[in-house]
């Protein structure tokens, strides 16, 4: 079949971060110096070869830049300064912007003030919203935080037009669109990387052998701990983990972490709060700041994604102060609103749409990795194992 070259693609990929690319002249030293590039999928210098010859469905079909956690090792050590870390990181953000079959994530990433204006749109129309289903639920007093006459009832329901809906029906509805949208992105990105291709017929046995993969590196992130360097895994682990229990907290425990008595739930709350808090606010000045190679360069969505989780990890543990501290209901209700005006935007625009999506894909690629490599293997009669460690000069 013949290839197609699209001499536009390099432009295209300067919207997502792509930036000196064509100062590699393919000497192979950052796929050499990679920890995590192994045997069968040897990069970033293919990726970047990729991209200069403008094969944009190759690039499309390619797991290699979920492969990698942007430790920057290979952009230290390019003779070029052709920074390929920052260019897997903007293949990443393009491929995000392909599985996306809304087209949102494309505008988005191609034009902040897009992005920013989305975000300020959602929050205000969330702000009208909660407020206004607090006054027509039933009672709407303001100045009831918890409880059955709550003006946003957590747990007992309210009286929602007759529906019986209490606020909590709102995050499951959330849930619902948001795992939609991911589930119908990641079988676009099973597409493009595995389905549509002709030598990767993979057997239902060898999906379900891997499937273990999907949890396990969500939870661990564990392939980025084979990095050289250890802290950016730690803080990228603590900020997955801290985000992940805050959202388990919300979705399964929300009526205790809105009860006035101490409850072993809170424990769990502050934790992931300070957790959440410390990561972005260490995140936020690297970036600022450019203190490791990974923070040198950053797209506008790094830093929106940075500000919203301060905004909502901020407001979040000041509505909680405001009620059980302060006895303050009023604040408290006033602060909830405030804080989910930054949730919502968070929840339904930047999980499916912009950075937060990694969290799905990342963990998804290492799966279809551990398939593809189960297939290269198969048919090669290697006896590679997935993922195996072995370094190459060249690829
Ligand atoms: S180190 Fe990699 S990106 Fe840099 S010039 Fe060599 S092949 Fe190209
Ligand atoms: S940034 Fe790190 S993980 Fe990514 S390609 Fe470069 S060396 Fe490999």
């Amino acid at each position: 079949m013949a290839v197609r070259a699209n001499p536009n693609l390099l432009e295209e990929l300067k919207h997502y971060g792509a930036d000196d690319v064509t100062k590699c002249y393919h000497c192979g030293n950052c796929s050499a110096t990679c920890p995590l590039s192994k045997e069968p999928f040897i990069f970033p210098r293919k990726s970047m070869r990729y991209l200069q010859m403008g094969l944009g469905d190759k690039l499309k079909g390619n797991l290699e830049p979920w492969l990698c956690y942007y430790c920057g090792e290979c952009s230290d050590e390019c003779p070029r300064e052709a920074e390929p870390g920052e260019t897997m990181m903007s293949m990443r953000r393009w491929l995000t912007a392909k599985y996306d079959i809304t087209g949102i994530s494309k505008l988005f990433y191609e034009s902040w003030v897009a992005e920013a204006g989305a975000i300020m749109l959602v929050a205000l129309l969330t702000g009208i919203g909660f407020y206004w289903f607090g006054m027509t639920k039933g009672g709407g007093d303001f100045g009831i935080y918890a409880g059955p006459n709550a003006f946003l009832p957590a747990h007992t329901e309210g009286n929602f037009f007759g529906l019986g809906w209490n606020v909590h029906t709102f995050d499951w509805i959330m849930g619902a669109v948001l795992g939609g949208l991911l589930v119908t992105n990641c079988l676009r990105m099973w597409w493009f990387t595995t389905g549509s291709r002709k030598d990767m017929k993979v057997p239902l046995g060898t999906y379900i052998k891997h499937a273990f993969l999907l949890p396990w590196h969500f939870i661990t992130q564990k392939r980025y701990a084979e990095c050289d360097k250890k802290k950016p895994w730690i803080i990228h682990l603590i900020l997955m983990l801290s985000y992940l229990t805050l959202l388990i907290l919300i979705m399964l425990f929300l009526h205790h972490m809105h009860a006035p008595e101490t409850h072993w739930v809170h424990i769990f709350g502050y934790a992931s709060t300070i957790g959440l808090l410390g990561t972005a606010a260490y995140a936020l000045n690297g970036r600022l700041n450019k203190t490791e190679t990974h923070y040198k360069h950053s797209h506008e969505s790094d830093l929106i994604f940075l500000f919203l989780l301060l905004y909502v990890g901020t407001t979040g543990i000041l509505q909680h102060f405001a009620y059980r501290f302060l006895g303050n209901e009023i604040l408290a209700n006033f602060m909830y609103i405030i804080h989910m005006m930054g949730v919502v935007p968070m929840l339904v625009l930047e999980v499916p749409f912009s950075k937060w999506a990694h969290l799905a894909y990342r963990p998804y690629a290492m799966y279809l990795a551990a398939v593809q490599a189960d297939v290269i293997a198969e048919r090669e009669g290697t006896k590679v194992p997935a993922l195996a460690p072995q370094k190459q000069m060249t690829a």
